[in-house]
């Protein structure tokens, strides 16, 4: 994926901070928390709870609203993401190698996604896509967990990695997302679940073979988007859910400019109601990733992907993009918060 305006306000400001500014900023900053030391119990008394604060971007919207009352709570018999596990998968996707579309290393993935895949419904969208490199086969994966009301939310990432990096292994970027989903299949797989079906879909194709631009990224997005839009599946999908770099030890998942506005806040209400609201949303840029073509084709999107991964972004696309800077806490937080999303939208 990429960010079309870089670098960000909030990276130059980061930058520029010398350590007299920084002490100045203690200071001040200082000051309200010793009042708030002060004043806080009272406070908290009368409101009988510390309310969430939203993000700096998002004052105006409503994700103050306070969160129903129906709403399930975080844990009783709500799916656990097992961290261990998702990050023992990302472990082995991640050893086959560099994984661009047209390598081996990139089949035996495929063949790995399609064998734990057993015993669920598992459908391939197969193609050919012209690149700037020529000619390559293309394979996007699903897999499709029935629900009890009519309709869909499909959870996706991609499993490719980025073509032109030499030793590239895509432990986040492509690898997370790739290891998170099949935990994700682990906790739907079973008795029909009680709300939307879910579709989980492995995207293919998702990086530049050479140079990002329209027609030089997002393949497998674009074709399954178009595939969905002309046989009419298109219309039953309630919400696009996009997990993308998600693996980060220091995690910051970023509010998309691209994304729904109202499924973007259903998200972190989701986030807010499992405590994890402090790793959403504190930075707002616009993100161009697989979300975008079926956004286009008129269905309900978020992006969850942290697009600060290493101080101003420094491991993304480069052979630093290893498994030591991730953290199964993360592929936690990011698979509970996809699965509370899920569930909101069960109830709207
Ligand atoms: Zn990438």
């Amino acid at each position: 994926m990429i960010v079309p305006e870089a670098p960000t306000p909030a990276r130059q400001k980061r930058a520029r901070r010398g350590p007299r500014e920084a002490r100045r900023k203690w200071l001040v900053a200082a000051l309200p928390a010793l009042l708030m030391l002060v004043f806080a119990p009272l406070v908290l008394r009368r409101l009988g709870r510390l309310p969430e604060t939203p993000p700096a971007t998002q004052a105006a919207a409503p994700l103050l609203a306070p969160i129903p009352a129906s709403a399930a709570a975080p844990g009783g018999d709500l799916p656990h993401i097992n961290a261990a596990r998702a990050m023992q998968y990302v472990r082995e996707v991640v050893a086959f190698g560099p994984r661009p579309i047209g390598s081996d290393a990139h089949k035996k993935l495929e063949a790995y996604l399609t064998a734990h895949l057993k015993g669920t419904t598992v459908e391939y969208d197969d193609f050919t896509a012209a690149t700037p490199e020529g000619s390559f086969p293309i394979r996007n994966i699903m897999a499709k967990f029935p629900g009890t009301k009519p309709g869909v939310v499909v959870i996706a990432t991609h499993y490719d990695t980025l073509m032109r990096v030499k030793g590239f292994v895509g432990a986040n970027d492509g690898g997370s997302g790739t290891g998170l989903l099949l935990e994700l299949a682990n906790q739907l797989h079973g008795a029909k679940r009680n709300g939307y079906g879910v579709w989980l879909v492995w995207l293919d194709g998702e990086e530049a073979v050479r140079q990002w631009s329209d027609t030089d990224s997002l393949y497998g997005s674009r074709h399954l988007a178009e595939k969905w839009r002309k046989d009419g599946t298109i219309s039953q999908i309630k919400a696009f859910l996009l997990a993308d770099m998600i693996g980060d030890a220091d995690l910051n998942i970023d509010r998309d400019e691209n994304s729904t506005p109202w499924l973007e806040n259903l998200v972190f209400q989701a986030a807010s109601m499992l405590g994890y609201q402090s790793h959403f949303f504190a930075r707002q840029i616009a993100v161009d990733d697989d979300h975008i073509p079926f956004a286009k084709a008129g269905v309900p999107v978020a992006d969850l992907i942290d697009f600060d991964y290493g101080y101003n972004n420094v491991f993304w696309h480069t052979t630093q993009d290893t498994l030591d800077k991730l953290s199964p806490k993360s592929l936690e937080i990011t698979g509970e918060v996809l699965l509370g999303t899920v569930r909101l939208l069960d109830q709207k």
